[in-house]
């Protein structure tokens, strides 16, 4: 075969849209062996083909009539092709004897298939590429009459439309399935749960992150309803209103839902109606962000009381520091005048003053210094054997209770917890300072302390039979420079700082008393703080 003709065999685009037909190599199907019969039989000749001209060989896609091994093989080599020449011009091919024509009469399809006679006639796409021929063939010469190009044009025709038909077919089926395969990785990789239940609520389809949120297998989700992923209390008090979905609109709440272990998760669900009275379930584990709104509010809340607390701080503190301002400036004009007259001896009492004022002011300043180091400096946190922190505290303050007649008892053995020591050593010593402090003058002290583990909080406790607090004081003394008994000198901070101190290891503080009787000083401590039963740091 000449140059030009060769390249149209092997146009690469030629050879792409047949290979594209996904026709070569696949078996014979009866819609195309219908039409190459139907040919041989209207034309009365012994064979016809479908044949498809690939780079280096024809390939049938029907082949009626052709002698063996050639219709097992269902192939030749291009050697053997005259359909190659219909496919390279474009145009039908009629031969009457190809063994008279000089292009023809060297192709081994004489010898080996027997071809004297042949009308093909050019199967054409849409595209205008050509893919092969429809052809029939006979052994003997024979002179093609018009009529019969024209059947064998028309039914090449039906072929094409059978190819076409086919091939859109293959495409459509292509596209639905690569938009399926889209639709489920959409679903299966989405985030959040999706649910899709009938109008009865029995579900139907779940996703794996829906079946993760419930520790259940895709299974066992199908088994159940709506009703069944909801904790029994909700089941009763709030089932799912199907009967209000309509029209595709969404709504979003938020709900809870039981795990197959039996914990519960908050969740935020969008639900919506689909086609066929479905429904949709979008559902988002909000547990995070219900933690973190929790976390904000008590941020929002611990702010409010510090903005209070300073508030007042700024007030008393000026006021308390003004108090002895004006001593020492009173005692100071004292002294010039003392000095003037000449009396050292009552100007050395007005300085004796001044120096008090000046010593209550220092401590003033002190707990203020005290305060912003609280406020500021974060919990330092470590292993803080509690038993032998208050055992030890209690040898310090020894000589004090003895010379009050106080009796001291460490009622049982308290815990190891994570914490900063100087802080916790820091409420202890003023809890028991204060136990001493505001005892009964008639009663001998006495002063128990203990811890009980109730639930998931450590609560020690430091218990007095002193003079007590009335109810509307118990609260109070826990605010700064708050007092309950201004008798007994004291500034009203350490309260204060130790519920300030607890609260920053996640703890609170809190008191029972009656007055005249004692009072009992609790320290609530999470037990996750606990170092023995796993908490720690
Ligand atoms: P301060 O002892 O310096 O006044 P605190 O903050 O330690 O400051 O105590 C605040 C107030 O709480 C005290 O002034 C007192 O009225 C009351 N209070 C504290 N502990 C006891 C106690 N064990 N018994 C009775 N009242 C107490």
């Amino acid at each position: 075969m000449e140059g030009a003709a060769a390249a149209r065999i092997q146009d690469p685009q030629r050879l792409r849209a047949l290979w594209d037909l996904r026709l070569l190599d696949t078996p014979t199907e009866a819609a195309f062996d219908r039409l190459a019969k139907l040919a041989a039989r209207v034309l009365n000749t012994p064979v016809a083909l479908v044949s498809l001209v690939d780079r280096n060989r024809q390939f049938f896609k029907s082949c009626i009539g052709l002698p063996e091994p050639w219709s097992r093989w269902r192939e030749t080599p291009l050697s053997h092709s005259f359909c190659q020449h219909v496919v390279a011009t474009g145009n039908p091919l009629i031969v009457p004897d190809a063994r008279q024509s000089p292009d023809l009469r060297d192709n081994r399809a004489i010898a080996e298939l027997d071809v004297v006679a042949y009308l093909g006639c050019p199967m054409i796409l849409p595209n205008g590429q050509v893919i092969g021929s429809f052809c029939v063939i006979d052994s003997k010469p024979r002179n093609w009459s018009d009529a019969d190009a024209a059947i064998v044009r028309d039914l090449t025709a039906s072929v094409m439309t059978e190819i076409e038909l086919r091939h859109i077919h293959d495409q459509l089926e292509e596209r639905v399935r690569e938009r399926e395969s889209l639709y489920r990785e959409l679903v299966e990789l989405a985030a959040d749960g999706i649910f899709v239940s009938d109008e009865h609520g029995r579900l139907v389809e779940v996703n794996q992150a829906g079946c993760e949120l419930l520790g259940y297998t895709r299974a066992q989700v199908l088994q159940r309803t709506l009703v069944d992923l909801l904790p029994p209390e909700d089941r009763i008090a709030d089932p799912p209103r199907l009967d209000i979905l309509r029209d595709g609109r969404t709504f979003i709440r938020e709900r809870r839902l039981l795990r197959h272990d039996g914990a519960v998760v908050p969740v935020e669900v969008h639900v919506k109606q689909l086609s066929g009275r479905r429904i949709q379930g979008i559902v988002r584990d909000i547990t995070e962000r219900q933690r973190h709104e929790r976390e904000r509010e008590a941020m929002v809340r611990e702010l409010t009381a510090r903005n209070a607390d300073m508030e007042n701080f700024i007030y008393t503190i000026s006021h308390d520091l003004k108090t002895p301002l004006v001593t020492i400036a009173g005692f100071a004009s004292l002294i010039s005048k003392d000095l003037e007259e000449g009396d050292f001896a009552k100007s050395r009492v007005s300085l004796d003053e001044i120096h008090k004022a000046v010593a209550e002011m220092g401590k003033h300043i002190q707990d203020l210094l005290l305060l912003t180091r609280i406020a500021h400096v974060p919990v330092e946190k470590k292993s803080v054997l509690l038993d032998e922190l208050v055992r030890s505290l209690l040898k310090v303050h020894q000589p004090r209770f003895e010379q009050a007649g106080a009796h001291t008892r460490l009622l049982n053995k308290l815990p190891t917890v994570t914490a900063d020591p100087t802080d916790i050593t820091r409420v202890f010593n003023n809890l028991l300072d204060n136990a001493l402090k505001y005892r009964r003058p008639d009663v001998a002290p006495v002063i128990e302390i203990g811890a009980e583990r109730i639930d998931q909080e450590w609560r020690l406790y430091v218990r007095d039979n002193g003079q007590g607090i009335k109810p509307e004081y118990q609260q109070r003394i826990f605010g700064l420079f708050q007092r309950a008994d201004s008798r007994i000198e004291g500034t009203g901070v350490g309260l204060a700082i130790s519920k300030r101190v607890i609260e920053a290891h996640g703890g609170r503080m809190w008191v029972e008393s009656v007055p005249g009787e004692g009072s009992t000083f609790w320290i609530g401590l999470p037990a996750s703080l606990d170092v023995e039963s796993g908490g720690g740091a």
